[in-house]
């Protein structure tokens, strides 16, 4: 029986326990308000997306500006101004071989599109190659295609008989480095067979989704060494750690990889409003630059570059350029370490762990996965306590914007704190 009279179907919801589903009016910075005033922290920046805060005055102000100018337009033989300016700047602030920019308009598609970019590269040159190579317990997105090349479990396992074939290459756990590069070798050398991977795609140093899995810069370094050693194309999904969040503005910054792919969304916009790109190497763009209209790039979606969307990217490059962003992220990711060190030798917490921005540890559990209730109870008592969580299972993650203020942070960590003994109960 559902007495919920909304009609709203939401995600990853499950609206038969009676989740409640909570309204929002307003929000400013890291705060997010209700009709009647009340607030709640954003402590995980409404599912990763906002960086420099909601309703950054530059972001909205570069919004009105363009939708009173063009709101949306064609994209296949027509451009704009916004889409120009952004593609050039994503190219300035990206390695030199990254030379190329595909719009879509969520991060999913970002994915698909480089999928689909290095699966046309193979055939438009006349090696038609399939296979692609993943990391275990990753996440690339809900679509058929990127959940293809995500982890499988209870949250897809309707649509398991759907979803493609890939070669998995374990984890790169503490002190088991080794092993997943010795896979990742083996898979890429497998040329007797002629059945060569097509494209290894990778979450760069931290696994988001899969539950703030964290490995070092050398060994993402590595794994791009044994792409480019193998002729494999190299796909850097930084949908989630682009813009900041693990303390650099790329996560292949600190491990000095260039990617032959860089899928970016999320914080493209600084969080306010959809928008995703796909950036590659000349050689996958010149195989497909022919006098054959059969080797174009066929994808599109209909909001392709969407003006309204480029103007807020372009406002958020110009609050990268302008403000003192990378100030605010290092006091940040200062900030999470030092609460987190709080809290790290409590004997309910396992594996703290920090990458810049982004602080996480587990609640100590019997260990029943991911559909343990302790997340919706977790959820639940910090929104009591005026803080947006939302946990993974028993890990417990802080990744919020930019200009959260410190009594803020102090908040959110003094509930997680306090919620520590949920984990032994339920
Ligand atoms: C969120 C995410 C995606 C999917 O992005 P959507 O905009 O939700 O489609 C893909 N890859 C990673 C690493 C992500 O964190």
């Amino acid at each position: 029986m559902n007495s919920n009279p909304s009609p709203v179907w939401h995600p990853f919801t499950q609206h038969g326990l009676g989740d409640p589903v909570q309204p929002i009016a307003r929000g400013e910075g890291a705060r997010l308000y209700d009709a009647d005033g009340r607030y709640w922290i954003d402590a995980i920046s409404s599912w990763w997306v906002t960086t420099h805060g909601h309703g950054h005055p530059r972001i909205m102000a570069a919004i009105r500006a363009q939708s009173e100018k063009l709101d949306q337009l064609i994209f296949a033989g027509w451009t704009h101004e916004p889409a120009e300016t952004l593609a050039a700047e994503l190219v300035r602030i990206t390695p030199d071989p990254l030379t190329r920019v595909f719009f879509s308009d969520s991060g999913s598609t970002s994915v698909e599109v480089a999928l689909k970019m290095a699966l046309g590269y193979w055939f438009n040159i006349g090696e038609p190659r399939s296979r692609i190579l993943v990391l275990d317990h990753s996440y690339h997105g809900d679509t058929i295609g990127t959940m293809s090349v995500g982890e499988r479990g209870v949250y897809n396992r309707a649509w398991q008989p759907l979803l493609f074939d890939v070669d998995t290459i374990p984890f790169p756990y503490a002190g088991q480095e080794q092993t997943a590069l010795d896979a990742l070798e083996a898979a890429c050398a497998t040329p007797e067979t002629g059945n060569a991977p097509a494209a290894f795609i990778v979450e760069p140093l931290i696994l988001g989704a899969g539950g703030m899995l964290i490995y070092p810069a050398w060994v993402l370094a590595e794994m791009r060494a044994i792409c480019a050693r193998h002729g494999v194309l190299f796909i850097a999904d930084e949908v989630m750690t682009g813009w900041g969040r693990t303390g650099t503005r790329f996560a292949c910054d600190q491990a000095g990889v260039i990617p032959d792919i860089v899928c970016l969304s999320k914080g493209l916009t600084g969080g306010a409003i959809p928008l995703a790109v796909t950036l590659c190497i000349e050689p996958i763009f010149a195989a497909h630059f022919s006098a054959d209209r059969g080797k174009a790039f066929y994808h599109s979606s209909s909001y392709t570059a969407n003006p309204i969307a480029c103007a807020a990217a372009n406002a958020n490059l110009a609050i990268w350029r302008d403000e003192p962003v990378q100030q605010r992220i290092d006091a940040l990711a200062d900030a999470q370490g030092a609460h987190l060190a709080i809290l790290a030798h409590d004997p309910r917490v396992q594996n703290p762990r920090r990458l810049g921005t982004i602080a996480a540890l587990d609640i100590a559990v019997p260990d029943d996965g991911y559909l343990s209730n302790l997340a919706p109870r977790l959820t639940a008592f910090a929104r009591d306590r005026g803080v947006l969580l939302r946990p993974l299972g028993n890990s417990v993650y802080v990744m919020p914007p930019y200009c959260t203020m410190p009594d803020d942070l102090a908040q959110v960590w003094d509930t997680i704190g306090a919620a520590l003994d949920l984990g032994a109960g339920g």
